[in-house]
């Protein structure tokens, strides 16, 4: 059960960016597809030149940007999950989503391919390791052999100079 209060602080804060929400400095916008949003406008300062020189400054609301509107549209345009934008019609989302899905094979398509670059490259450089390796190997066997040598005659000029 939700409490009186509890239900009074969600309609206060809202749940999100949609829906109404209420507050000071907040203006109504209406997206395309009919749904009434509440926001703090975007203000932002736009300057628009031409031939290098100011025709035209002021502020503008940025939350435009997104396809929002100052009024609720006499024909509302359905939203598309492809683009977060909204389409005319219908057949625009289905070819708006069935693009995004071949983008998106496309783009794992080329993801996959990097991997497998990716893997090769590390086969190689475990290759190079193992060589490195059995020289070292290599090396440190002779070094070995040099030390046991060394340690032979060291022995035997120890043992010369005890009993010789
Ligand atoms: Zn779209």
């Amino acid at each position: 059960m939700v409490s009186e209060q509890v239900k009074e602080g969600i309609e206060r804060t809202g749940y999100g960016i949609s829906g109404v929400i209420g507050g000071i400095g907040r203006q109504t916008y209406y997206t395309p597809d009919g749904r009434k949003i509440r926001a703090i406008p975007a203000i932002r300062d736009y300057v628009v030149k031409k031939d290098g020189k100011v025709i035209e400054s002021g502020t503008r609301d940025a939350n435009y940007d997104k396809g929002w509107l100052p009024v609720m549209p006499p024909e509302l345009k359905p939203h598309c999950d492809g683009c977060d934008n909204w389409h005319d019609t219908e057949d625009d989302i289905k070819a708006c989503v069935a693009e995004k899905n071949k983008k998106a094979k496309a783009w794992e398509k080329w993801a996959k391919k990097q991997q497998k670059g990716e893997a090769m490259e590390q086969v190689k450089e475990t290759e190079d390791l193992r060589v490195k390796m059995f020289e070292m190997e290599g090396n440190m066997h002779t070094l070995m052999e040099q030390n046991k040598k060394l340690m032979e005659m060291m022995e035997k000029k120890a043992k010369g100079g005890t009993f010789g």
